[in-house]
């Protein structure tokens, strides 16, 4: 059998660094290579178990840190996390497979992410207000709920930690952190900067290993009040269900199908550069991808004719590589997925344009790169038009007006991102009004959330929660009414109306 050399790594619970209780292992290997690149726990139920009491322990002092404080902490966090910038997307772009601009851009959003929620610490607003008697007072305060869960995938594997982690500790939370069994190492190196930047122990703790087992005994534990998920509309619901009986907390972030709207009068130069980087940047493996191009019938032609010679100008190749536009897709399962839906598409009539297959040669044969895919003369309701399919692989759809453009935009399950590409101000601002999204875009691609502003979508893309900005307190806390009467006497709400 087989050997390796890569280093072993273990879960962090109550500030001590520990094997899983079976003693099982799995690997982490780069999708560019096959390389492995370290051995983790394959953690069960019991582990889960030792970190929510670690983190429940940790809870009560915790808790009652000044937010301020906290905040400080999360300051030194994004400082560490600015310093091992360059390092952390180097390994980004091997475990996880991104191009290194893309990698630096993904720590970057969690250094932001940590500033912002650092400088919650001295805000947290709650309110005052008038009582509707006399010689009382008022106010809503936010309070912290306890200990979280927190799920992640593996497109984001700094980022979306960051989205979920740096508010919950704010907030005055704990946290137990499951990263996707993909990217574990990034994960592991996430949690080891928040040591160094003084979590207390028992304040993160992570558990490695799969949904089934370590996300499942967070789902169901009944001392894991929040969970905080990222992950497919399949996922979600699944979660959903497994934590009904003790009424939980659920803030899920899920699957996209975004479309990008490009009509007549639109800068096509820009478009195009818009679709391509929203299609297929980190290898269309983004919730925000453009999956559907929907294109007015008076420049379909010119823009179908630039998109193909675009996507075929794109280099593919390892992440770290200078010159590479597009990495490899994230595993096997992935680039199954990705090429059962070409032959869906063409099963379903729907024109190959280019692209369409594994690639492979050049140094790409030991990875898990797929060629940048465009469909022509995609029917909406086709199910290229309509399902995830979470890789590089577009759909154009040809419309004949702006109004069917929204229309189309609109018929699907999902409800994360949109985009319009277009001069006329009132179309744009009838686009915002009616896109059914959480993002729109006007003459951007459907990508480049930034950390002040909510994120998440509606329909099928979630269940009402927004992270980042202001909207993520509303996750990581409850909201508490106190009524504080200094009349020194008996007073009746809506019964002593007359005072
Ligand atoms: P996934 O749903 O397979 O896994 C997400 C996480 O959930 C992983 O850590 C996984 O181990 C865990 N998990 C799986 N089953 C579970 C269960 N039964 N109980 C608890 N945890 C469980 O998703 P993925 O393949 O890692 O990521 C891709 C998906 O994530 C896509 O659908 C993408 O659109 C979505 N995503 C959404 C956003 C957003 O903000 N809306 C951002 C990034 C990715």
């Amino acid at each position: 059998m087989a050997t390796t050399t890569a280093k072993s790594f273990q879960n962090y619970i109550g500030g001590e660094w520990v094997d899983a209780a079976s003693g099982e292992t799995f690997e982490t290997k780069s999708p560019a290579t096959g390389e492995t690149l370290g051995v983790f726990p394959r953690s069960s139920a019991d582990d889960v178990d030792k970190a929510v009491d670690a983190a429940k322990a940790a809870y009560e002092e915790w808790r009652l840190v000044p937010a301020p404080r906290r905040g400080e902490i999360l300051f030194r966090f994004g400082r560490l996390l600015a310093d091992q910038k360059d390092e952390v997307a180097q390994l980004m772009a091997r475990e996880m497979g991104k191009v290194l601009p893309e990698a630096a851009g993904d720590v970057q959003e969690a250094i932001d992410m940590s500033f912002y929620m650092g400088g919650e610490g001295r805000r947290l607003f709650g309110q005052t207000t008038p009582s509707e008697l006399k010689d009382k007072f008022n106010m809503s305060v936010r309070q912290p709920i306890g200990v979280v869960g927190v799920i992640t995938p593996w497109n984001f594997p700094i980022a979306i930690p960051s989205w979920k982690i740096a508010p919950a500790l704010v907030c005055g939370n704990t946290v137990v952190f499951k990263p996707a069994t993909d990217t574990p190492l990034l994960g592991e190196r996430f949690v080891e900067l928040l040591a160094e930047a003084g979590v207390p122990p028992g304040v993160v703790n992570i558990v490695h290993g799969g949904g089934g087992a370590v996300g499942d005994r967070l789902v169901k534990h009944p001392d894991v009040p929040v969970i905080t998920l990222t992950g497919s509309r399949e996922t979600g619901v699944e979660v959903m269900r497994n934590a009904a009986d003790n009424l939980k907390h659920i803030h899920l972030e899920l699957g996209g199908k975004n479309a990008i709207i490009v009509l007549d009068d639109a800068d096509l130069d820009l478009a195009v550069e818009g679709i391509v980087w929203s299609a297929f940047g980190t290898s269309g493996q983004r919730c925000t991808a453009a999956s559907r191009v929907i294109a007015q019938d008076g420049i379909y032609e010119d823009l179908q004719a630039r998109l193909v010679k675009a996507a075929e100008q794109l280099r593919l190749g390892p992440g770290w590589e200078d010159g590479v536009d597009v990495g490899p897709v994230i595993n096997q399962s992935a680039l199954d997925k990705i090429h059962s839906y070409t032959e869906i598409g063409k099963g379903e009539g729907a024109k190959l344009l280019t692209g369409g297959e594994v690639a492979s040669g050049n140094g790409l044969s030991d990875g898990f790169f797929y060629r940048p895919t465009i469909f022509g003369d995609v029917d909406p309701g086709m199910r290229v038009a309509q399902e995830e399919i979470f890789g590089p692989t577009t759909a154009l759809i040809r419309v004949r007006d702006a109004d069917e453009a929204v229309r189309v935009s609109n018929g699907i399950e999902f409800g994360l991102s949109s985009s319009i590409f277009t001069r006329d101000v009132n179309t744009a601002f009838r686009a915002m009004r009616d896109l059914e999204a959480g993002i729109t875009y006007i003459n951007a691609g459907t990508i480049g959330a930034e950390v002040h502003l909510p994120f998440g979508g509606v329909k099928g893309t979630g269940n009402g929660h927004r992270e980042a900005g202001q909207a993520a307190l509303d996750v990581f806390t409850e909201w508490k009414s106190i009524y504080v009467d200094y009349s020194g006497k008996l007073q009746k709400a809506q019964i002593d109306t007359a005072s």
